[in-house]
């Protein structure tokens, strides 16, 4: 089912009487989310993603603009209407009843033309039990297991009706980091069995550029990016998509553009061709930096970590905006290093230019 936002917004009332400023928690939001599709809708706490994810379930009224499945306006449609299925960061199970009544739950209150029969209902029960794979835990109560056993029973409830959309709110919040890991890989794989389009909310940028086929990138419910992850990833429309995206986070220093040339101090690290002559942040992947002892840019060492397969360079220079500089080299480059300082060249497709007062990306003709 394809799901489309015309120019949704909420605005909340002020919960400070004193100042009565309203928030204005999605903006105007328009964009298509494809059918079959997993969109991972991102952004730091608070920015609005529960707000539109509510929107879509119709639990929240929006203040403005229309949502459609497919060609239906379901703006004005009854949540119960809309064939959705809802899971939360709590799971919500109710706790005095077994994981089988927990998701016959929603199929015994379907009403009218929807109505099951007690069969039908305990083999959708097992069917979705299956796919989420608890079907060897039906007798239990929730109590009586794990964490990710029990958000398992929340997604095979929200399954259970066949919904034509899936939602998630930070479904994986309450996981420890390795079932976090497992669960997503488990939502990934039920969602791509089942077709289900399906909104997955995270503040977590890792987790979303894991499973997303398309994200949603937002910042005080205002929408900043959209695309593939692989592709926001490389091309960031703005400084705080760059930051927001990637671990270790992009390194930030302060530059100029002169005569078509990228300076960092006084190094002349890049060519920028067809840019201004201004002041701008420079971003730099961590992958970026080849050690070169030929290369522009110096920087004083601090230390260099190894994890696992990656070695990184931790180093400091005047102009950079953070504390430290992290740089990812190839492993068997390591013995190069020696002193106090290292020098780099830098992979231009790696390194991001942005207005210094706007924070928008500046796009060069040849370096990206
Ligand atoms: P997220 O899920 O991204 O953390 P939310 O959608 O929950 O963000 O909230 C977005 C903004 O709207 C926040 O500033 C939040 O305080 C505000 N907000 C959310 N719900 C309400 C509400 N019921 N009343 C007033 N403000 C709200
Ligand atoms: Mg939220």
């Amino acid at each position: 089912m394809q799901i489309e936002l015309r120019n949704l917004t909420k605005v909340f009332p002020s919960r400070d009487k004193k100042s009565g400023e309203e928030v204005v928690a999605v903006n105007d939001f328009t964009f298509t989310i494809p059918d079959g599709q997993l969109i991972g809708l991102l952004g730091p706490s608070g920015c609005g993603k529960s707000t539109t994810l509510y929107m879509i379930s119709g639990l929240q009224k929006p203040s403005g603009g229309q949502i459609f499945f497919g060609d239906e306006d379901v703006t004005e449609v009854s949540p119960e209407d809309r064939g959705i299925g809802l899971v939360f960061q709590n799971y919500a199970l109710y706790p005095h009843m077994t994981v089988m009544q927990n998701i016959l739950f929603p199929l015994q209150n379907l009403r009218g033309k929807d109505k099951m029969t007690k069969e039908a209902m305990i083999e959708r029960a097992h069917q979705v039990a299956r796919l989420v794979q608890i079907d060897e835990l039906m007798n239990r109560k929730p109590s009586e297991l794990s964490g990710g056993q029990q958000q398992r029973v929340a997604i095979a409830r929200a399954l259970a009706k066949m919904p034509r959309v899936l939602l998630l709110d930070e479904p994986l919040s309450n996981l420890d980091a390795r079932l976090r890991l497992q669960t997503r890989e488990e939502i990934r794989r039920i969602q791509k069995e089942t077709g289900i389009t399906t909104v997955f909310v995270t503040h977590d940028q890792e987790e979303a550029m894991s499973i997303s086929d398309m994200i949603v990138v937002m910042k005080l419910g205002v929408l900043q990016q959209i695309g593939k992850p692989q592709e926001v990833y490389d091309d960031p429309a703005n400084l705080f998509v760059a930051k927001f995206l990637g671990t270790p986070p992009i390194n930030v220093f302060s530059g100029i553009v002169h005569n078509e040339m990228l300076y960092i101090g006084e190094a002349a690290v890049l060519p920028a061709p067809s840019v201004a002559d201004q002041q701008v942040h420079v971003g730099i992947r961590p992958e970026a930096f080849v050690l070169d002892k030929d290369g522009p840019m110096t920087c004083q060492l601090n230390n260099v970590e190894v994890m696992g397969r990656d070695v990184s360079i931790v180093c400091t220079n005047e102009a950079s905006e953070n504390p430290i500089i992290r740089a990812i080299i190839d492993a068997d480059a390591r013995s190069a290093i020696s002193g106090d300082s290292v020098r780099f060249s830098l992979k231009p497709h790696k390194v991001f230019l942005f207005g210094y007062e706007d924070e928008m990306r500046i796009r060069t003709s040849e370096v990206k």
